[in-house]
């Protein structure tokens, strides 16, 4: 829809000019500082940071049915900086102008409802949130699009010439980071480090494809970020990892279509995300905190993180139920299917815990739950949700079996609705499903796979036929014809099909 065609109190909106004073606070010191320079950590104490708005209260002065109409119409503007995340500009990174904006097809990504079966098999009604579909198959586009934004941005107004981006990644950030990257590549060359051995086929070939440098580093995530963060702290680098605040900023673009994609009516609603570095789970309460705030919801959803046993600490976290003997203890992670979450000292723990305290405040009641699963309960729920139409990963997987086990243990019920995030693509992860079929993945997942989820490719070589058709041989025409009938009747007889009636055989 052209602008000068949308409601009278809505065009004077529709394009956001920049505004806003963005300011990087500390959350351990409350330290503020400029973003005119890439923070990580805190100058000061070193703690993460988050970043805030001095002037968010202006936003209030529209109330929360006008955003929601806002948003609402601004989905039928054709103009490529809105189309993404930053349709929400106004709660993204407001500072931004919107010719920096960097968008390569980003966010609103399908919910799609699960069928009958899936719904009975659980025992409650839900949907995925399908952010396998965004451009490199993964919810961390959402970040990079605003991350990339405000280096484009910078490279603009400081007329930065080079800028390398790097980051470390269980396999989607990389991904991510490389694309985005590749897209300004004028002025952004990528360099990102991968556990050796940790990542998928399909996430390695992804930056590799975007032109990044690839290195690959002895050991698990945990300790690929460690090297990342000494590059960072000591080089002139532009950090793409969720310690990047630019990066939580974009990620709440989740919350915020779960919110419209439920006309706004979040009461009853439960969001379910799975936990690695916990730079999503941060982003979903804060997003969500946001549209409470701005009346935009009246009710803030259930949230529950899920973790495997194999990488859980953010479960064991909050399985201590006394506040004051809570105590943060990084682990030792063990393999896991849901590589992209296989982290044991999640970077954002520090902004997880301070926005549980103030999401479950703003509740009034207990709002945030981590759940733990097994890495069986992973593999199964995965290959179920995809014989039922779904194209979950094996971290959509463990959110599914996340709402299995939080209906089991009461924290959410029957004639509650349910959003689970498929963090990403089926595709990235299939070696798991191929391992998995063919019964030999490596015993460290402690996965048995169960005969009724198998499947496999059957080789149809009808008999009695002298030769079969090769690429560059064709056979003769009575030959072909008699390979034709050969092996569909061999398919039919595996199939168990009936002739049709009245047809000569
Ligand atoms: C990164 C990632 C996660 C974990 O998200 P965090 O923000 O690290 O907690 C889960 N699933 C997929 C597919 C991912 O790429
Ligand atoms: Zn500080």
């Amino acid at each position: 829809m052209r602008p000068d065609e949308f409601p009278d109190d809505i065009r004077p909106y529709l394009i956001p000019r920049p505004s806003g004073d963005l300011f990087y606070r500390c959350l351990q010191c409350e330290g503020e500082f400029d973003i005119a320079s890439l923070l990580y950590t805190c100058p000061d104490c070193g703690h993460v940071l988050l970043i805030e708005d001095r002037q968010w209260d202006r936003l209030k002065e529209c109330p929360g049915s006008f955003w929601r109409r806002l948003f609402d119409y601004r989905r039928m503007l054709n103009m490529p900086a809105l189309k993404g995340v930053f349709l929400f500009h106004e709660l993204i990174a407001p500072v931004l102008p919107l010719e920096d904006i960097v968008y390569l097809g980003e966010g609103h990504t399908p919910v799609v409802r699960a069928n009958e079966s899936l719904r009975r098999f659980i025992g409650m009604d839900f949907s995925f949130k399908n952010d396998g579909q965004n451009p490199s198959a993964s919810f961390k586009d959402r970040g990079m699009a605003c991350a990339l934004s405000f280096v484009n941005y910078l490279i603009r107004t400081q007329g930065l010439g080079e800028v390398l981006s790097i980051c470390a990644s269980t396999g989607d950030t990389s991904a991510a980071a490389a694309l985005y990257s590749a897209y300004l590549s004028k002025n952004v060359k990528s360099a990102v480090l991968l556990p050796h051995g940790k990542v998928t086929p399909q996430q390695l070939s992804q930056p590799l494809g975007s032109g990044a440098r690839v290195f690959e580093i002895p050991g698990v995530f945990d300790d690929c970020m460690k090297v990342v963060e000494y590059l960072a702290e000591r080089y002139q680098v532009a950090l793409l990892n969720s310690k990047n605040a630019w990066r939580i900023l974009g990620q709440e673009s989740y919350s915020f279509e779960v919110a419209v994609s439920l006309d706004y009516e979040l009461k009853g609603k439960v969001v379910l995300v799975p936990i690695g570095n916990a730079g999503n789970i941060t982003a979903v309460l804060g997003g969500f905190l946001k549209l409470r705030d701005l009346g935009i919801i009246n009710y803030l959803p259930k949230i529950i993180g899920v973790q495997s046993e194999h990488a859980d600490p953010v479960y064991r976290y909050y399985q201590q139920t006394e506040l004051a003997k809570r105590v943060f203890r990084p682990i030792t992670v063990q393999p896991s299917v849901a590589q992209a979450a296989m982290i044991g000292n999640p970077v954002s723990m520090p902004r997880v815990i301070r926005l549980v305290e103030t999401y479950e405040r703003m509740s009034g009641a207990p709002a945030v739950f981590v759940v733990q699963v097994t890495e069986q309960e992973i593999m199964d729920c995965q290959l179920i949700a995809n014989r039922n139409g779904h194209i979950a990963c094996t971290q959509g997987g463990e959110c599914l079996a996340g709402l299995r086990q939080a209906l089991a243990a009461g924290i959410v019920s029957q004639d509650e609705v349910a959003v689970l995030d498929a963090t990403a693509h089926a595709l990235k992860f299939v070696g798991f499903q191929e391992h998995y079929f063919a019964g030999d993945l490596d015993p460290a997942y402690q996965v048995i796979p169960r005969a009724e989820l198998k499947n496999s490719p059957s080789l149809i070589r009808a008999p009695g036929l002298k030769r079969f058709p090769a690429s560059g041989q064709p056979l003769p025409a009575d030959e072909f014809q008699a390979f034709v009938e050969a092996t569909a009747k061999e398919i039919a007889k595996e199939l168990g099909l009936q002739e049709r009636k009245g047809r000569d055989s």
